[in-house]
């Protein structure tokens, strides 16, 4: 049984990346997504020192979305050699740049997506209305993959019909996860994907320490549990359902 972690800030942890990756033995390979030109860099170095078992993305994360108009062009010239754009996105949660900033780097980070036909790892917090409105205008929704994917009903029933994935990670597993776990129970399997946004969101009975790809079974156990459906065959669902979207 393999799993595909496809979030894993491996660069911006302070432990070796080729440590989390030797622990995490159940894991076929992960997807380490930038959030700044540096970290994009970062993720494209490890994806070369670890060929096949790492995949690297590159973006600007909503919280640095005020460098979009010093690093577009960089991020722009990364895209052909990565496997997807982003983590990009809307966070109106913690509204670390100003939303306008936010939009204008998401809506460049869309064009780059589609003009090299990649998938585009999109953060959303707080802000699925504006998300939902600019994946519908620009068309980029069949390349869209909802990281961290939080929504209850109604806003996975909107995203559904886009034609986005979603990709679950620890809220997904928490005891207040209920109303993740109401929309998860709404997502096809073959439109799910698997994450763990290490070093964050560690699921429990971890929660409190620093997250790692090995976890990422616990995720899709929780969606196992969702589904009513044997976890190795989740395990199967997400792994091909991430060669699609990444390796395709
Ligand atoms: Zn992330």
């Amino acid at each position: 049984m393999g799993w595909v972690d496809t979030h894993c800030h491996l660069q911006l942890d302070e432990r070796v990346p080729g440590d989390l990756l030797a622990r995490a033995d159940r894991v076929d390979w992960v997807v380490v997504p930038g959030v700044d030109l540096a970290s994009s860099k970062a993720a494209a170095s490890l994806a070369d020192a670890h060929p096949g078992r790492v995949l690297a993305s590159a973006g600007l994360h909503p919280h640095e979305a005020g460098m979009w108009p010093e690093q577009a062009d960089a991020i722009a010239a990364l895209a052909p050699g990565v496997a997807a754009i982003g983590e990009t996105g809307l966070d109106f949660y913690r509204n670390l740049s100003p939303r306008d900033d936010q939009v204008t780097s998401f809506r460049g980070q869309i064009e780059i997506a589609i003009e090299n036909r990649k998938p585009i790892i999109i953060h959303c917090r707080d802000a699925f209305a504006d998300v939902h409105e600019i994946v519908e205008k620009s068309g980029v929704g069949p390349l869209a993959v909802l990281h961290c994917w939080t929504g209850g009903p109604k806003w996975t029933r909107r995203f559904l019909d886009l034609g986005v994935m979603f990709s679950f990670a620890g809220p997904v597993a928490f005891e207040t996860g209920e109303t993740v776990r109401f929309g998860a129970a709404l997502v096809p399997p073959e439109r799910a994907l698997v994450e763990t946004d290490t070093p964050y969101l560690a699921p429990p009975p971890h929660r409190g320490e620093p997250n790692e790809p090995a976890w990422v079974e616990l995720v899709g156990a929780a969606l196992a549990a969702v589904w009513e459906l044997p976890i190795v065959e989740v395990a199967a669902t997400t792994t091909a359902n991430a060669e699609r979207v990444f390796r395709a």
